[in-house]
This record gives structure tokens, sequence and C-alpha cells, in this order.
């Protein structure tokens, strides 16, 4: 554990709630053991997971995957877990190495997560399975009333336990660098690992790679001539001690904007000045007022127009960073917050950043892009291969006048199963094959595509369609099956076969 909420937990609680069970050998077990044990039993109670029901392929002597999974964050586990649930054979790759996927122990810098503690997030519906079981379990339940939100590496904490305690098949420090949809049947993966490249085949490919995960950060036009000592986007893993005694500029005004800026603090820059374009801050969440059980399962059978209306809408309000994170830069003397403030042009010169901005100009030593991600398939290359064919909304889809918004423009047009759809006159066999679950996807979606709140409706809505697709598209192997199934349930000597009784006997 790497926080000191335990320190806070007293012990009547930890008698009265903490989770206690019997071992093999009848002893009472507590803590983390016994959790394991129940959740063991959750499993095993709902029959999880169903044994293998798909046909085992081989490919030039290799296993066929059912699924592979690209990325092993908290979707990509989310995801891998439904699937092992629901009986297919899937591995998950991540190029990060074991326990630092994802952004929370590597590039994200906040001290707690946004999201409120209480969340189900990646738990598929199992209670054993949630964070503030996980967390009680090792602390006591007055440990879980005291805390406020969840420390941000104690989330990885948690999702590195997710994965060990199911067993999930993930393969770290193996980059996916080629998807390649062919057109029988499978789907090729290149990868690197070890320094070696090597391939591997499935049926079908899940895309979990991210808030990036179909292009990278989102940089404004006049920080490409910079020279790269002088500027970071918020999502590099930048050692921010090496910003001490600077001037450090940090455009944008989001939570990765506080973030930065703190860290900057923190780490003893001499100045930090937020650069917002906005006049306010926004101050309200939509996003979060709008999600309810209705928002999840019922946005993907929106009409076009409403999901444009609805996610242009949220875009527009912008996301406000949690007040926490504000007020970590507020304390700091040195923080200065400038709203109303455009950049217009920036040059090095005399050794430093001459920022020319619609308020007038400022001298920095270093700026850092808390700009956000956008759909970019250059920065993608291992989706070269297919970036050329597949449809995106701004290929099919005219906004209202004034509803312009390039992010969902850009957002790719998925299927019912998420699934990536061709261009007009594109060609490119097997690409239906490939399903993305990540958030360029939320224009199609809704909020399913990775956030805390509807991971869990996302992976398991995503798992019962592949198990579904997979089911019809062997229909002959199960038919099969069914003929060659030959398990009696009753064996024959339950009865005697008699003679109609002859018309004439007496009664
Ligand atoms: C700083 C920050 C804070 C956030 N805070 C919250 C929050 O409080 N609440 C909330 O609901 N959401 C939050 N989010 C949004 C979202 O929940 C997170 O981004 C979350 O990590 C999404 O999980 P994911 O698995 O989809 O993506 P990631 O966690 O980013 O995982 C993607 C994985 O894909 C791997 N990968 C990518 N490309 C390849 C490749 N070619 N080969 C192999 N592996 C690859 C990466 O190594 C990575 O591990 C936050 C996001 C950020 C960036």
């Amino acid at each position: 554990m790497c926080n000191d909420i335990g320190d806070r937990r007293d012990a009547r609680d930890d008698v009265v709630t903490a989770v206690t069970a019997r071992d093999d050998s009848g002893a009472v077990t507590t803590g983390l053991a016994a959790l394991e044990a129940r959740l063991a039993d959750e499993l095993a109670f709902l029959q999880l997971p169903a044994p293998r029901w798909t046909p085992m392929l081989e490919h030039d002597g290799e296993p066929v995957a059912d699924v592979a999974i690209i990325g092993a964050g908290m979707t990509g586990l989310a995801v891998t877990a439904a699937l092992v649930q629901r009986g297919l054979a899937v591995v998950a790759y991540d190029e990060a190495p074991a326990g630092l996927e994802g952004p929370w122990a590597t590039t994200a810098r906040m001290e707690t997560l946004r999201s409120p503690k209480h969340l189900a997030g990646p738990a598929l519906g199992i209670p054993s399975l949630t964070f503030r079981a996980w967390f009680e379990a090792q602390l006591g339940r007055a440990a879980w009333d005291a805390l406020d939100k969840i420390p941000r590496l104690q989330w990885m904490d948690y999702l590195r336990w997710y994965r060990r305690v199911l067993a999930l098949p993930v393969q770290n420090a193996h980059r996916v660098t080629d998807v390649l949809p062919r057109d029988d049947g499978l789907v090729e993966l290149g990868l690197e690992a070890d320094g070696r490249s090597t391939r591997a085949w499935a049926r079908r490919v899940v895309l979990a790679t991210g808030r990036a995960g179909l292009g990278g950060p989102a940089l404004p036009a006049f920080a490409e001539p910079l020279p790269r000592k002088r500027w970071a986007h918020s999502s590099d893993a930048n050692n921010y001690a090496e910003l001490a005694g600077l001037r450090v500029g940090v455009v944008g005004a989001g939570a990765s904007a506080m973030d930065s800026a703190a860290t900057a603090l923190e780490g003893g820059a001499a100045q930090v000045h937020l650069l917002v374009r906005r006049s306010d801050l926004p101050r309200i969440n939509k996003g979060k007022g709008a999600t309810h059980p209705g928002f999840v399962q019922g946005y993907a059978r929106l009409p076009d127009e409403w999901k444009w209306r609805i996610r242009h809408y949220i875009n527009r309000q912008q996301v406000p960073p949690p007040r926490n994170s504000t007020q970590r830069v507020s304390s700091h003397a040195n923080a200065h917050f400038h709203l109303g403030v455009a950049i217009e042009g920036i040059d090095e010169h005399a050794g430093a950043l001459q920022v020319r901005t619609s308020a007038g100009p400022i001298e920095l030593d270093f700026l850092i892009f808390a700009t956000g991600f956008k759909v970019d398939w250059r920065q993608r290359p291992m989706l070269r291969h297919i970036a050329p064919c597949i449809r995106v909304w701004k290929d099919r889809f005219r906004p209202d006048p004034g509803a312009d918004d390039d992010e969902l423009a850009e957002s790719p047009d998925l299927g019912p199963a998420f699934e990536f759809q061709p261009r007009a006159g594109a060609s490119c066999p097997g690409l239906e094959r490939v399903h993305c679950l990540s958030y360029p996807a939320t224009l199609s979606l809704g909020v399913i595509t990775g956030d805390i709140p509807a991971i869990s409706e996302g992976a398991l809505q995503l798992a019962d369609k592949l198990a579904g697709l997979l089911y019809v598209e062997d229909i002959e192997h199960h038919y099969a099956r069914i003929e060659s199934y030959a398990e009696p349930e009753i064996l024959g000597d339950e009865w005697v076969a008699e003679p109609l009784p002859s018309p004439a006997s007496p009664r």
C-alpha cells in the first residue's frame, strides 16, 4: 500500500468490517487473503470463467488467440477479464513493464483521482473485485469512511491486484508494431519484445490503447518550431525537478494543466504562469451530470444528430479542473493564473521564450502544453496499414452550421460491435475484425470507452458481442459438436417398455 491511510484505521472497525474467511485448513484468515478467498467463491458461484468453447486454431504452428487485446491498462484488463469469463482464449499485450501500464504511475501527476471513490470501476459486477473491497480488506471500514478521493498510486496498486487475482494473460514489454487484418478470418500482429520482432495471430483484435489511443498529443501550431528542450506536453514523462529555478508557462486550464503546474511548483520552479485563453475557468462538469444508466446503455442507440449534439455540447462547455488540483496550484505564491490570454506566437530569443499573447508579451524559460490529445494516425504507426481505410465521422456526417468540432469529425465511425468500418471505396478485408475501445470511440459508443464510471459496461458489452460473433462464425463447428455430443442423461435402465394393453383385456 502506498498511502498513510492505514495509520488512521481503528482496531474496532477492523473487527467489525474486515473480511474474514476460512482457509483450506479451516483457520480464519483476514485481509487480502480473505478477500481473495471470497472472490474465488463468488466466481465459483457465478460459474466463472466459462470453459473454453471455441475451436483451437493454429497458424504456422502457432496458436491463434480468439481475441488479442492491445493495451493492458484499466480498459485492457477489464476487457481481458470479461473475455476470459466468457470462455475465450485471449492474450493482452502492453509495451509497458508489468505494473506500469497506463498513466497512473508514470505520466499522471495528480494526487488523487477525479472520480468519486465509490464507483465500481472495472469490477464487472463482482462486489469482491471493487476498489472498495480491496481497500477495506486491508484498511477497514473506518479508513474507507475517512477516505476523500482515491490516491493515484493506490489506484495503480489496485489494478495490479486486479490483474494478479484474476490471473489475466498479459504479456508486458510487448509493443504491437503492426495490425494487419487478412481475408482469411485472422488478424496478424507484428510485435517487438526483447529487441526482437515476432508475429502473432488472432481472430479479433481490440484496441484498448487509452486517451491518446488513435493518435497522440494535440499541440498548437506554434509549438512545432520550438526547440524540444524548451517545451513538453503534459503527457510526456518529463523530469519536473529540472524546472527548478525556471519561469514556466502552462498552456491550458484542465486537470492536466493544474497537475503539471503544481508539479512544477513543487519541483522548485521560480514562477508558474497558467496561460488560459478563456476568460473564466469552466465550473461545471457536464459529462458527470449526464451519466446515469440510461445514458450509459442508451447513448449508442441515439441517432447521429443526437450523439453529435450531446458530445459537442460537452466539449464546448469543457471539463473543469478538480477543485483540489486547482487549490494545489493556487497555494503557491509564485503561481499566476492569467485568464483571457491567447498565445499569438512564440520565438526563442536571448536565451528565453518570448511569448506574444493577446494581453501582451511574457518571457518564459519553458512551456508545458496541457492541450489534450487528438486522433492522428501518423502518431500510431501500428495502424498505418488500416488507417487509410477507416471511416471517421466527417466522412459521412455533416453537423449543423455552427456545430463544427474537429475532435468529433476525426472520431472513428464504429459499428455495433465497436468495429472499424471501411470508408466508401476503401478495400481492407478483415477490417471489421479490429474493435476499438478507447477514448476516440466515445462519439460512437458513449461513455463506456475507458473512464472509470462505465468501464465495466464497455468491457462486458464488447465481450458479449465478440463471443456472439465468434459463435456465429463457427456455426458449422458448433453444429457438428451438437451432433457428436453423446453424453447420456438417462441410461435406458430407468424403465421397462411394455406393449399397449390389448383392448379386449378385462380391466
Ligand atoms: C492524467 C490522467 C488522469 C485521469 N484521471 C481519471 C480519473 O480520475 N477518472 C477517470 O474516470 N478517468 C481518468 N482518466 C481517463 C482514463 O480513465 C484513463 O486515461 C485510463 O488510464 C484509461 O484506461 P485505458 O486502459 O483505456 O488506457 P491506458 O491506461 O492509457 O492504457 C493503455 C495501454 O496501452 C498500451 N499501449 C498503447 N499502444 C501500445 C502498443 N502499440 N503496443 C502495446 N501496448 C500499447 C500502453 O502502454 C498503456 O498501458 C485520466 C487520464 C489521465 C491521462
